[in-house]
């Protein structure tokens, strides 16, 4: 029984660039990580690695470099990594980047069961949180969003309770085997990789599957498959502040000027 861990490389969200003419990337020179939520996936199942002896299987999809968000999942513990990587899955939407990735799974299942899927609850740079569901949806799993505590997990009857994360408050919520869970920062604290692991890793294997090994209709994946695209992106102008009551000192008069601001600019009306 194997448990899946889906990881994305992002930019160090500080520094990202946009190019202004393609509105993509600019990915020269950039700093790249593991989604911060996508290690909190990967320490779930190494958790459950350790706790019912799952095997666990780090996927992503994106360009050659992102082989390096794998042999660190490998470096932490995980058995198998595989980076799916071609020119036609390039340029994809949340929704091209799911069918992508439901079909490495399928994939994967066929070789051994697939207990659970692991997401992230999202991106930090797409920031959808579509790509979790959008798997679920195509493998028909059971799907649990915002999952910050797994509660019972009994593997011979197939049932699986966790707590998920809400507004204001949590749901406890029981399901069947096999399921796909997003999970919040707040389910683990992941752990580092021992120096051993480490230099294990570099040697390790990251196996790159490209659509020769998954056979899919091009005009399902990459730009072709995507319904949406960026047309544009920006940072929001903002006006220049303005210097109001300067010389004022006594906190009665600031707040009364400011009351008056406020109306003056229709923010607040009495
Ligand atoms: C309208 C639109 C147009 C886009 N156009 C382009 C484009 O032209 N070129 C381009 O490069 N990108 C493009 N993107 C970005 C690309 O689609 C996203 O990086 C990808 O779809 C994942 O979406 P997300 O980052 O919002 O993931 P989310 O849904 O926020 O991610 C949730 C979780 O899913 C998993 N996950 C997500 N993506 C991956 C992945 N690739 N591999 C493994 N696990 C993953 C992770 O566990 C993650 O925590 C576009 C996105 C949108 C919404």
């Amino acid at each position: 029984m194997q448990v899946i861990a889906c990881i994305k490389q992002v930019p160090d969200t500080t520094q990202v660039q946009i190019d202004p003419k393609t509105n993509t990337l600019v990915r020269d020179g950039i700093p790249f990580i593991v989604n911060p939520y996508d290690t909190h996936a990967l320490e779930e199942c190494l958790r459950l690695k350790d706790r019912y002896g799952f095997k666990v299987t780090a996927v992503s999809m994106g360009p050659p470099n992102a082989e390096a968000a794998l042999r660190k999942a490998l470096s932490l513990g995980a058995d198998r990594a595989v980076l799916l990587s071609d020119r036609v899955f390039g340029g994809a939407d949340t929704l091209a980047t799911s069918n992508v990735l439901t079909a490495a799974i399928r994939k994967l299942a066929e070789e051994e069961d697939v207990a659970i899927v692991f997401c992230g609850k999202q991106t930090i740079d797409g920031d959808t949180a579509q790509v979790g569901p959008g798997i679920a949806t195509r493998m028909e799993l059971e799907q649990l969003t915002l999952v910050d505590r797994i509660l019972e997990l009994d593997t011979d009857s197939k049932k699986l309770v966790v707590r998920r994360k809400l507004e204001g408050r949590y749901e406890t919520v029981q399901t069947v085997l096999p399921a796909m869970i997003t999970v919040v920062r707040e389910i683990n604290r992941p752990r580092y990789p021992t120096v051993p692991m480490r230099l294990r890793s570099k040697n390790a294997q990251v196996e790159v599957w490209n659509n020769e090994v998954l056979q899919l209709d091009v005009n399902k994946i990459g730009l072709k498959g995507s319904p949406t695209w960026v047309s544009k992106i920006f940072s929001p102008q903002r006006d220049k502040g303005e210097m109001i009551g300067a010389g004022i000192s006594d906190p009665k008069d600031v707040a009364s000027l400011l009351l008056d601001k406020m109306i003056a600019k229709d923010i607040i009306t009495v």
